[in-house]
């Protein structure tokens, strides 16, 4: 483990760090609060083993301080007292500290306290692996990998609060899917979203997102495209869809091809993205309307 050591007095310093050296760790060393907490920022040690009474920043700040920066980690935090009171134990306790030593200090006291020290930060990394992979899970597609709606909300979210650059969504739809079920079965449906979502993320730049809206309907974010660039895109994604040439008996091309309705965040038009998924929406269903296998502006429609 890292361990970070503050105390004011350069004995008790000198005999807390070959405590911590004995007991195997590695010891980074601040001579007053001020300073550990710097350290601390820089290094993020695992533990902190802190005098009580330092200049500037004491003890108890700088548990205080600790525990209000901490996100995904946890450092366990050990107070070193000369009193032994019970009031400054239970100060102590009360700031975020885990546990405590008194002076002089007992280096086996110190090694039994850092052993649990490693457990329970071993123990919050596991948690925070988890949950950051339960995140991601719960923002990923199953069958595709794409991302999911969750995370379309959350991301188009996030785009409305940041600025207001131009972004075009693009709302795709495989054309006569229910047939090509019926024709070729369920796992030959599965493994056509597969590919064609996997020609969907490679056909966009890295800026750029594909999302499972649903069923057998995708949602692109394009970044910085006006209404044409983001219609020329999606006819290149539309083509790249053909050309993959998914047999399908039951549609006129005699391939699988998706429709795309475009909806446009540009000057003169900064709808909020509910409004503009409608509007793809909308799009979408004029291209379907209009022969399938095309790609539709929904600003296109409003000047019809
Ligand atoms: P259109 O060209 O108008 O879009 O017609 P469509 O047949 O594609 O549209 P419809 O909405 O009638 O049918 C969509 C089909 O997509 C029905 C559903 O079973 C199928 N589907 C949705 N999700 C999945 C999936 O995860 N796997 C498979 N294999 N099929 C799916
Ligand atoms: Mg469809
Ligand atoms: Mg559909």
């Amino acid at each position: 483990m890292k361990v970070l050591i503050a105390d004011d007095d350069q004995i008790s310093r000198m005999i807390t760090k070959a405590a911590v050296e004995q007991s195997g760790h590695e010891c980074i060393v601040a001579e007053d609060g001020d300073s550990a907490w710097q350290l601390y920022q820089e290094h993020g040690p695992e533990a902190v083993v802190t005098d009580l009474m330092m200049p500037g920043l004491n003890g108890l700040d700088l548990c205080r301080a600790i525990r209000a920066s901490e996100e995904d980690s946890y450092t366990y935090i050990i107070l070193v007292t000369s009193h032994g009171s019970r009031k400054d134990v239970l100060a102590g306790m009360e700031a975020g500290a885990d546990d405590y030593v008194t002076k002089p200090l007992d280096p086996f006291s110190l090694h039994i306290r850092l052993l649990a020290a490693q457990r329970i930060t071993s123990l919050h990394a596991d948690l925070a692996r988890y949950r950051s992979a339960l995140t991601e899970q719960a923002r990923t597609d199953p069958l595709t990998k794409l991302h999911n709606r969750l995370k379309l909300t959350e991301d188009l979210g996030l785009l409305h609060s940041l600025d207001d650059h131009d972004y075009c969504l693009a709302m795709v739809d495989v054309d006569n899917f229910k047939s090509y079920n019926d024709i070729y079965g369920h796992q030959a449906g599965d493994a056509a979203l597969v590919a064609i979502a996997t020609t969907l993320a490679r056909e966009v730049r890295k800026a750029d997102a594909v999302y499972r809206f649903g069923g057998e309907e995708f949602l692109l974010v394009l970044q910085d495209q006006s209404p044409a660039t983001a219609a020329s895109v999606m006819e290149r994604v539309r083509s790249a869809v053909h050309d993959l040439r998914i047999a399908h008996s039951g549609d006129p091309d005699g391939v699988l091809t998706i429709s795309a309705g475009v909806s446009a965040f540009t000057d003169g038009h900064r709808a909020g993205s509910e409004q503009l998924l409608r509007e793809a929406d909308l799009a979408l269903y004029a291209a379907k309307a209009s022969g399938r296998n095309r790609v539709t502006l929904a600003s296109a429609l409003r000047t019809e």
